[in-house]
């Protein structure tokens, strides 16, 4: 009985040593015992549990209050889930003192005309520390627990020197959303017993799963776009500090060990220098001598790159810093069996807080080596600035002033200089109007990232990537720009800096009518204009023909998808309307045109039938496992923030069990577990009179199930199979056959009514699937098609480009009463494709009204 309860006593000592706090910490170090230890405020062991988020807040909070002289809070803003987004700044009680004097002189290395008289002998560098931005990576965050424990507590003469010459901004959760998710979930299949089977619910997280934020969106591809809040506060500060590192804590599949950077060297970004990854390269052999030092296995140079600048550590390096990725192997729950054994939850907390010490280590060592590169980065801007051939941009839309905003807001949210365009401007076929348009000379600090944001790019030395090819943000937003060379660009274009957020106005113009009002559907937010009236009660049509018509003293004209408001047919007086639609035009910044006839001086009176009825939409979008997360939030997203229009969130299940008439749209993107899906029900549901929005795979789906007319196109195998190749070269044969993401110009037929509201007849729509459709017999069924060489910026196999080559962007096709819009890409991308908000609301709003003579396929 004794030897039982001895090895029961051993074996208990030994799974809670696990836990215990020296398990983790270094043992050389003393530590404050006035700082309280993470058990005494989250209520458990690092790695027992998973720390929730508000725990972490708390612990952090706490850490702040025992070490004020070391260590301020600062709550940076709130996530759309309405949690504190944390930022400690670390450093010593003497840093502290002239912590603002600090951060001025710093930052000035970023600016060429400040930065040669600084001395960076004693100038301390400056970390951002970094956590679990996939909320179910989460060792990172419960490490950041023991790093802010050390960094508050460690007493000695090396935690000084540490201090001293280091500024350290340590945020724990990169995404509290996802990491509250996630801990909710691990912690409750947590058994006493831990079980270990990967087959266990622990390891498998119910749909969306807690990678993503409140949207279900991959905040670790929302650096660059940056339109998401959480991505907002935390590029503030980023800026505000320009830190020298940047780390970012990740977790990778389960059976591999551990990885730091460098990634793969040829997947670097050409606009990259070379001494970026030189650096990565010293700061490396840190982590591996850390690493080596508790006996953990790593790899290094092999499947991550720093190409794609939307990423935590690829975002640094275009800014002068060293960003670093980290993925340890995860063990998703508490422990699980691996092909290297059981992964412990607390050793991969040990890694991820281990590589903090390195990081900190060489930050400390390779001091003065940071900071002159980051004076050298924004000098050396200038020079290459002065040898590039492309001066400068201009860009901006007439017909979307509010979408261009928006991209000017993102612009300057990278500290990018934006210039107010000075004179009217024509050039290479566009004209430019001053009120509306910008300009960004080339040579500023942002030199780099400008061109990170500008360029077009077709050559690669790389076949394979991690993430998209390409991303060119004009064409993403949809946005009529120009590059200007030196001979097209002057000083003279160049009119005040942009110092402040636009606030744009609306409003009705020519006051109250007693006839109605036009909305011009050109307007990013004529779509939210147009719910909020409806959803009022307004009865709305919209014109499938353009016309002109006198407006105060002048005529104007009206495009394919005006709106009209009339005043006759509505539930309400001639008063009560002005009211409503004066509200909602100042609350979207719309103008909107008061009518004072009913009669037009071309095209259709404001009678005719060519004006048709738009019906409010009820939506519901197919969500659930089996789904693309990452789609269907754009989607949700972009409905609910920035339109205010409501759609139901619809499980397959859920579907397969109601009565779907109470919607007239039904979305379903990108997936492969629509086969669960009551097929009979929806053609019924779609014969009825439905419209059905396809996207990717769901239009491969509905193709294959004879839900629409959709004809797919094969692809060519680009591995010749009647060659003998090396088994060594599959890697690069097969990954350079992928569509990672690439850029596309579609040709629309303006005329149409899912183009309404574009101007350019080419539309860039983002590709990442093999999704292919043939061009339908019906001539007016394809309103969006890829012509002969379509390809915009991006990598693309030839056989690839055999495929896409004439084939349909967009089909639409008639199922009884209802129609089929199939969209074989994703105009929604990461929530900066704002050039494919048109088709996605046309779809929406305008899918019903397609004439069956269009949309009927020729048998
Ligand atoms: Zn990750």
């Amino acid at each position: 009985m004794r030897k039982i309860c001895l090895l029961f006593l051993l074996f208990f000592s030994a799974l809670l040593q696990a836990q215990e706090l020296s398990y983790y910490l270094p043992d050389s170090v003393q530590y404050n015992p006035a700082i309280p230890k993470p058990k005494e405020v989250i209520y458990h062991n690092v790695g027992e549990y998973h720390v929730t988020h508000d725990r972490l807040v708390n612990y952090m909070q706490a850490l702040a209050e025992a070490a004020p002289d070391r260590i301020r809070f600062e709550n940076i803003g709130f996530t759309y889930e309405g949690r504190p987004q944390v930022l400690l700044i670390i450093t010593s009680p003497k840093n502290h003192q002239n912590l603002e004097q600090i951060r001025q002189q710093h930052v000035q290395l970023t600016d060429p005309s400040k930065s040669a008289s600084l001395n960076t002998e004693n100038m301390p560098v400056v970390l951002y520390i970094g956590h679990s931005i996939h909320g179910n990576e989460s060792s990172g965050a419960n490490a950041s627990l023991l790093s802010a424990y050390y960094l508050a507590a460690a007493q000695g003469k090396q935690i000084d020197d540490l201090l001293n010459n280091t500024i350290i901004l340590f945020d724990p959760s990169f995404n509290p959303d996802g990491l509250q998710r996630f801990s909710t979930w691990v912690n409750q299949h947590r058994s006493k017993n831990l079980v270990t089977d990967p087959n266990s619910r622990e390891f498998s997280e119910v749909w969306p799963g807690g990678r993503y934020n409140h949207y279900w969106f991959d905040l670790n591809r929302d650096w660059l776009p940056a339109q998401h809040v959480e991505s907002q506060n935390r590029l503030k500060w980023f800026h505000l500090w320009k830190p020298n590192i940047l780390t970012d804590h990740h977790e990778q599949g389960s059976n591999a060990t551990f990885f730091f950077q460098p990634g793969v060297p040829s997947r670097v970004n050409p606009l990259t220098p070379a001494k970026n990854q030189e650096l990565t390269g010293k700061i490396a052999k840190y982590h591996a001598q850390f690493l080596d030092r508790i006996g953990s296995l790593y790899f290094t140079k092999e499947n991550y790159d720093d190409f794609y600048y939307g990423k935590g550590s690829t975002y640094p390096d275009v800014n002068g810093a060293v960003g670093i990725l980290f993925e340890q192997a995860s063990s998703r729950g508490h422990a699980q069996q691996t092909a290297n054994g059981i992964l412990r939850f607390p050793f991969t907390i040990k890694n991820q807080f281990t590589t903090t010490l390195s990081t900190l280590e060489a930050a400390k060592n390779l001091r003065k080596e940071l900071l002159d590169w980051q004076r050298e980065f924004y000098r050396s801007a200038s020079t290459e600035a002065a040898a590039y051939p492309v001066k400068g941009y201009v860009f901006g839309d007439a017909a979307d002033p509010a979408k261009t905003e928006v991209f000017v807001n993102m612009l300057r949210r990278h500290q990018i200089e934006v210039f107010h365009l000075s004179n009217n401007l024509k050039t290479d076929g566009k004209e430019f109007v001053k009120e509306n348009s910008y300009v960004i000379p080339a040579n500023q600090p942002q030199y780099r990232l400008i061109r990170g944001i500008f360029d077009k790019t077709l050559n690669y030395k790389d076949s394979i990537f991690y993430d998209i090819t390409s991303w060119t943000m004009p064409l993403a937003f949809g946005l009529p720009y120009t590059e200007l060379s030196a001979t097209q660009f002057n000083q003279n274009l160049i009119g005040e800096k942009v110092s402040t957020e636009k606030q744009l106005t609306g409003g009705i113009a020519g006051g109250r009518s007693e006839i109605g009002y036009l909305v011009n559907w050109s307007d990013f937010y004529a779509p939210a204009v147009l719910y909020e009236l409806q959803n009022a009660g307004v009865l709305a049509k919209v014109a499938t023909n353009p016309f002109q018509m006198e407006t105060g003293g002048s005529a104007k004209k009206f495009g394919y998808g005006t709106i009209l408001i009339p005043l006759t047919m509505q539930n309400m007086n001639s008063t009560q309307l002005y009211e409503k639609v004066k509200a909602t035009a100042e609350k979207y910044a719309v103008t909107i045109q008061s009518i004072q006839q009913g009669s037009v001086s071309s095209g259709s009176d404001l009678g005719s039938s060519k004006f048709a009825v738009v019906a409010k939409p009820s939506i519901a979008m197919i969500v659930g496992s089996g789904v693309s997360a990452l789609d269907a939030g754009e989607i949700w997203h972009l409905l609910d923030q920035r339109f205010n229009i409501p759609m139901t969130h619809l499980e397959i299940g859920t579907f397969n069990r109601i009565d779907p008439e109470r919607y007239n749209i039904i979305i379903m993107v990108s997936g492969n577990g629509y086969n669960e899906l009551n097929r009979e029900k929806l053609r019924s549901w779609v014969q009825g009179g439905g419209t059905l929005i396809l996207m990717e795979d769901a239009v491969t789906w509905a193709a294959q199930n004879g839900i629409s007319g959709v004809t797919l196109k094969k692809v060519k195998s680009g591995i010749d199979s009647t060659k003998r190749l090396s088994y060594a070269d599959r890697d690069e044969l097969q990954g350079a056959q992928q569509m990672s993401g690439a850029i596309f110009g579609a040709e629309a037929d303006l005329s149409h009514p899912l183009a309404y509201g574009y101007t350019q007849p080419t539309v860039a729509l983002f590709k990442a699937n093999k999704v292919y459709m043939e061009r339908s017999k019906n001539p007016f069924a394809t309103p969006f098609y890829y012509a002969d060489k379509p390809l915009q910026s991006g990598w693309l196999s030839k056989e690839n480009a055999e495929a896409i080559r004439n084939s349909a962007a967009v089909n639409v096709s008639a199922l009884g009463s209802g129609r089929v819009i199939s969209i074989a890409d994703n105009p929604n991308l990461r929530a900066f494709w704002l050039g494919g908000t048109k088709l996605m609301m046309n779809s929406i709003y305008f899918g019903r009204i397609v004439d069956a003579s269009a949309a009927r396929a020729e048998e």
